[in-house]
């Protein structure tokens, strides 16, 4: 099995002080909150923001504003070997969301339906690292304890793979944020910064099956 953490590790000891472009797609504030602080030291970070699965406006709103904020603590704290985070946040169309999951409602989340909504992200994902020049492309979806990283790197990966084929450049980074108590210092920083941490995933269905489990 492989060891995406130990992979990403490896590629920033092989940068020898060089300081990429990394397109970081970002799903909410808490999750961007350790990626940033670990990544920044290494990397010139846009964030994209891009998240049509969270199907109501108001709460894509809510996020994106904190989203907006953390970058803003970020950038008024710099580290000694970081650079400002720029930030990409197009428009929010769930019915892009509604349309790639249709028929997959149903599924039970991590199953198909996550697979489907993390190609979405992740496509977009890489036609945006595309057009700003960006050397690589990674997610803060690998930090979350319930999301399979095999999955979204291999996902990835085959997005990669596609664009090559027509000339695209960018790489895909390898990830599993939740690895070196990624996940633990999350939760701090979110405290830290006094961030909004929602109590599911995104979409119309993940908010269901965690009302119908609070309910058993
Ligand atoms: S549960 Fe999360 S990852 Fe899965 S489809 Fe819904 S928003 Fe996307």
């Amino acid at each position: 099995m492989r060891n995406y953490q130990k992979e990403l590790d490896q590629i920033i000891d092989g940068l020898h002080g060089v300081r990429p472009k990394l397109l970081l797609h970002a799903c909410c504030a808490p999750c961007s909150s350790y990626c940033l602080e670990y990544l920044r030291e290494y990397f010139d970070i846009t964030v994209f923001f891009y998240n049509p699965n969270i199907s109501s406006p108001e709460e894509f709103a809510k996020r994106l504003a904190e989203e907006e904020r953390l970058i803003r603590e970020f950038n008024s704290r710099p580290g000694p070997n970081s650079s400002e985070i720029k930030l990409i946040a197009p428009e929010h169309h769930p019915e892009m969301f509604f349309d790639t999951v249709y028929g997959y409602e149903d599924c039970a989340e991590g199953g198909d339906r996550c697979g489907l909504c993390f190609t979405l992200r992740l496509e977009r994902a890489f036609d945006a690292a595309e057009k700003i020049g960006a050397d690589f492309v990674t997610t803060t979806l690998t930090i979350s304890p319930l999301k399979n990283a095999e999955r979204i790197n291999t996902i990835g990966e085959k997005i990669e793979e596609g664009a090559k084929a027509f000339g695209g450049t960018v790489k895909w980074l390898p990830s599993d944020f939740k690895k070196k108590d990624g996940y633990k210092r999350s939760i701090e920083l979110s405290e830290e910064f006094g961030l909004y941490r929602q109590n599911y995933c995104g979409c119309v269905f993940s908010k269901r099956d965690g009302q119908n489990n609070e309910e058993k």
